[in-house]
Formats: structure tokens, sequence, C-alpha cells
């Protein structure tokens, strides 16, 4: 399983770059892992959008929902996916609908995105197979076993797990500190883990966690290898690192676009 990270800046971009989202690739099988604002382009660096067979959504924040909008405008107007010929394309009866996994209430949410902006209702829908899940549900996405796991953030959160015959991987999504994540990603191969804040949070609920909050959660889960994200590039980097390298008690990497881990 190679696992490519397409974007992965916080709620606002970095300087050229894209919120979350992550390709997941099994033999032929792939996954879009979230698809915040840029993805979309980034993943056309690196895979055909049509080539791609599901995308699932850990939760309906912006920075991983809105490059849905592109996508779903590619599928459904891109001259290749019409039923007659078009320029050079020959035109085809079997269109790319990918499978669209979205928390519940995502469904709406879509709609009113849409409607909001000027698209149609069904937009998405029309573009991409939906299908809600629940928290519970689990996945068989080609030979992947996708599970998932709520964690806390400001609103509804799942951590995704994806497993393959080669290894398993975990995805923390956004979360504040929390012991759930660290049951839900025990002994996995790899845990990407967001690092959005460069000190807790000064007031409020807590929805995010500290480079050495990332790391002290990789240590107590007993993971493999661990990678932070959702990482501005207004932050220093080395600091990140150093600073979830003492609490993870190991080397970590810090995610950067255009990177490939292997589990
Ligand atoms: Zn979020
Ligand atoms: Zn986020």
């Amino acid at each position: 399983m190679r696992i490519t990270v397409l974007g992965k800046s916080p709620a606002w971009q970095d300087a050229d770059g894209a919120c979350s989202g992550y390709l997941v690739a099994d033999d032929d099988y792939r996954l879009l892992l979230d698809c915040g604002n840029g993805v979309f382009s980034k993943l056309r660096r690196f895979c055909d959008y049509v080539d791609v067979d599901a995308v699932v959504i850990s939760h309906l924040h912006a920075d991983h929902i809105l490059d849905l909008i592109p996508y779903a405008s590619a599928l459904t107007y891109a001259p290749r996916q019409q039923p007659v010929p078009v320029a050079r394309w020959p035109g085809t009866d079997d269109p790319a609908r990918p499978l669209l996994y979205v928390p519940a209430g995502g469904g709406d949410a879509l709609r009113r995105i849409c409607v909001a902006a000027g698209m149609r209702e069904g937009h998405v829908e029309g573009a991409f197979e939906l299908r809600e899940y629940d928290p519970g549900d689990v996945l068989e996405l080609g030979d992947l076993r996708v599970r998932f796991h709520p964690v806390p953030h400001f609103l509804p959160t799942c951590a995704v797990d994806v497993a393959s015959g080669s290894g398993r991987f975990t995805y923390g999504a956004d979360s504040a500190p929390n012991d759930e994540l660290v049951r839900f990603a025990d002994g996995t191969d790899l845990l990407l883990i967001e690092a959005t804040l460069p000190r807790p949070e000064r007031e409020g609920p807590r929805g995010h966690l500290t480079p050495s909050e990332a790391g002290e959660h990789g240590s107590r889960a007993r993971v493999r290898r661990l990678v932070l994200t959702h990482i501005s590039d207004e932050l220093d980097e080395g600091w990140a690192r150093t600073e979830a390298e003492r609490a993870f008690g190991g080397p970590v990497d810090v995610a950067h676009e255009g990177a490939v881990f292997t589990v």
C-alpha cells in the first residue's frame, strides 16, 4: 500500500499548497482520503481522476471537502465523460463515477454548499456514487479494509484505518488530544497525525494537537512510524519534528506534498 501526500496544509493553504488529501494505492485500487481545497489539482499530478475508485471523507470541515466541487465538475463536464464524441474523446456509455463515502449528514451538507455556490443541488451526488457511513461501518474496498473511529473535534469526525495485505495505515484526521485515537491506532504500521498548533488553544474547547501531543499519541499507540500533517508552512518544521520526536521517543517525519509512504 502506497500513501501519497497530495495536500498537508491546515485550514489555509501553504504557498502553492493544498489542504488535506491523501491518495492510497493498493495494486490497482485507488482511494482518496479527504478532498480539501487544492487537492484536485494535486491529484492530477499523480493519478488520472477517472481512475479513483473511492473517496472517503473524515469530516465535513471545508479544508477536507471543498475540492469535491471541482472534482464533481470534472466528472460531469469533462469531454471524455460524455456519451457522444467530443473533441478527441470517443464518448462513453460508462463514465467514471467513483464511490464517495461521507459522514452522516454529508449528503445534505454537500447539497447546501452546491446550492449556495450556484451549482445544481445534486452536482456532487450526480457525479459520485454517494454513501453516508456510520462510524461502526467496515468498508471492503478492493483489497482494502477501511474502519472508522470517532475522535473529538469541532464537529463529528472519524479517524480512518486502512488495512491491506501489506500493512496498516491509520489517519487521525483532525482531533483534540484523546485516548480513542491511541486505542484505535494501537500497533499500526503508520500513523498520519495532525500537528496543527504551535501551543494548545488559548480558549474554548480543544480541537487540535501540538507536535508534542502528536508525538505522545504515537508513543502511547506504539506505532511503527509517525508522520505529522495538517501543519502550516508558517510553523518551523524543524521545531515541530524535534518536539514530536522527543515525545515519541524516535524519528518522526513531517508530511510534504508529493511524499510517498509505503506500508
Ligand atoms: Zn477539522
Ligand atoms: Zn482540517
